[in-house]
C-alpha cells in the first residue's frame, strides 16, 4: 500500500492545476452490463450491450503500465462473463494492480468459486477481494434482488469462495450490502447475521445512490439522513471496538471514516472533501467509454476512437472540462470507490488516521485501549488548495 504514497503527491498537483500529470490510481471496469439480478436499485441489465472484447482489453492495459494500484472488475455481474479470469490476467501482465476487487451477486453457486480460483490463480501477488452482495436474509434478499433463491444460492456460493481461503493466502472474502430504502429497517438484523454466521473478512455497506449508469436517477432509492444515520453508527461502533492490527487496522480507519463522510454529504449536500475522481479515480464502461465516475457517466472519450491508449482519452478537452465542473463542486455523493481515493489524496484525513492508528498501536503495546483521537472527518473547503 505504500506505493501509492508517491503517486499521491502528483494526483493532488493535478488536481490543483486542473491538467492530468498521471493517470489514476484507482479504475474500476465495468466489463458488461449484462446481469442475471433484477434488484430493485438497479436497471442496468436494461442497458444494452457492446462489451469490450479480451483483446481491447488488452491493449488498454498495455497503455496503462503500472498507474493503477487498485482495480475493481464490476457489472453488470462480471463473473458472466467466461473470459473474467483472461481480462484479470491481462491486467495483471501489464499493470500489476496491488488490489483487485470483484463484487458477486452469488447466483451462479456453481460457476462463481472455480471461476474466482481461475482469478486468484491469474494475480498471485495481487490482494484479490471478492465481495458477495448481500441486501437481506432469506426471503427478504430475493424480494430485493429480484431472483426467487437467490439468497440459498448466494450463501452456498459464499461457502464455496470460503473453502478458497486456506490455499490462496492473497484472497480476502468480503460481504458488501447496499443500504436503500427497501432494507434500512432490515440493517441491524443483516449486520448480525453477517457478524454471527458468514464471519467475512470484512463487512462493507454502501448507500443506495441514484445513479446515470444504474438509470436509477430520481428513483428515490437513497435513505434519508434521519434513518441512515442511527443504522451506520451502530456499525461504525462495532468497527472501533474490533482490535485489528497492521493494515487492517488502516483500513477500519479510512471506512469509519467513509461512513462519516457519507452522513456528512447527505446532510450538507456538497462535496465535504474534495473529489478527485477524473484525477485520481475513473471507470471504463463496457463500451471503452471513459467516465470520471460512473454517477454522472459522463464520457471524456471512448477508448476505441484513441486506438486503445488510456493516456490519450485522459487528455480530452472533454476530460479537462469534466475536471473543471468536479473541481468547482457541481456534483457530490458518497461514491464509495471515489470516496476512499479522496481520502487518501486528503492529506488532513491522512494525518488523522496516521495519529489513531499510531496512538492505538501505541495502546496497544502497552495493554490500554484508548478512545480514538480526531475521528471525526478533517474537512477542507474545495475550493482551497489540497495542503
Ligand atoms: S462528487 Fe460524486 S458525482 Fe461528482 S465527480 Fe465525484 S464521484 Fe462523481
Amino acid at each position: 500500500m505504500l506505493e501509492v504514497l508517491p503517486k499521491i503527491a502528483k494526483l493532488q498537483a493535478s488536481y490543483v492545476l486542473g491538467k492530468p500529470l498521471a493517470l489514476p490510481m484507482s479504475l474500476t471496469i465495468s466489463v458488461s452490463y449484462r446481469c442475471n439480478s433484477r434488484c430493485k436499485t438497479c436497471n442496468v441489465w436494461q442497458r444494452p450491450n457492446d462489451d469490450f472484447t479480451l483483446e481491447e482489453y488488452n491493449q488498454t492495459f498495455a497503455s496503462l503500465g503500472r498507474a493503477a494500484y487498485w482495480f475493481t472488475f464490476s457489472g453488470g455481474e462480471p463473473t458472466l462473463r467466461r473470459d473474467l479470469p483472461a481480462i484479470v490476467a491481462a491486467a495483471y501482465r501489464h499493470c500489476q494492480p496491488g488490489i483487485i476487487n470483484i463484487p458477486t451477486n452469488g447466483i451462479q453457486d456453481k460457476i462463481i468459486p472455480a471461476r474466482i480460483e481461475q482469478v486468484l490463480q491469474a494475480a498471485p501477488t495481487s490482494e484479490v477481494i471478492v465481495n458477495l452482495s448481500l441486501d437481506g436474509i432469506g426471503e427478504k434478499h430475493d424480494q430485493i434482488r429480484g431472483v426467487k433463491g437467490n439468497f440459498e444460492r448466494a450463501m452456498r456460493t459464499y461457502a464455496g469462495l470460503k473453502a478458497l481461503k486456506s490455499r490462496y493466502k492473497n484472497f480476502t472474502l468480503g460481504v458488501h450490502t447496499v443500504i436503500s430504502n427497501f432494507n434500512i429497517d432490515d440493517f441491524e438484523h443483516i449486520y448480525q447475521y453477517v457478524k454471527q454466521e458468514l464471519r467475512p473478512d470484512s463487512f462493507i455497506s454502501e448507500i443506495a445512490e441514484e445513479r446515470v449508469e444504474l438509470d436509477t436517477v430520481g428513483t428515490g432509492i437513497t435513505p434519508a439522513l434521519g434513518s441512515y444515520q442511527p443504522a451506520i453508527e451502530h456499525l461504525q461502533q462495532g468497527l472501533r471496538q474490533s482490535n485489528q492490527a497492521g493494515v487492517s487496522r488502516i483500513t477500519q480507519a479510512f471506512r469509519d471514516r467513509y461512513y462519516d463522510l457519507v452522513k456528512r454529504t447527505l446532510a450538507e449536500q456538497r462535496q465535504v472533501i474534495p473529489c478527485l475522481a477524473g484525477v485520481a479515480s475513473a471507470q471504463i464502461a463496457p463500451n471503452g467509454d471513459v467516465w470520471t465516475c460512473c454517477i454522472r457517466a459522463e464520457s471524456m472519450g471512448n477508448l476505441r476512437d484513441f486506438d486503445y491508449d488510456f493516456g490519450a482519452t485522459w487528455r480530452t478537452a472533454k476530460a479537462d472540462a469534466l475536471r473543471r465542473s468536479i473541481k468547482a463542486g457541481e456534483c457530490h455523493c458518497p461514491l464509495a470507490n471515489a470516496a476512499y481515493t479522496n481520502m487518501l489524496c486528503h492529506p488532513p484525513t491522512l494525518a488523522s488516521v496516521a495519529l489513531e492508528v499510531g496512538q492505538n498501536t501505541l495502546a496497544s503495546a502497552t495493554r490500554k485501549r484508548l478512545t480514538p483521537p480526531g475521528r471525526m472527518l478533517p474537512v477542507v473547503s474545495i475550493d482551497k488548495k489540497l495542503s
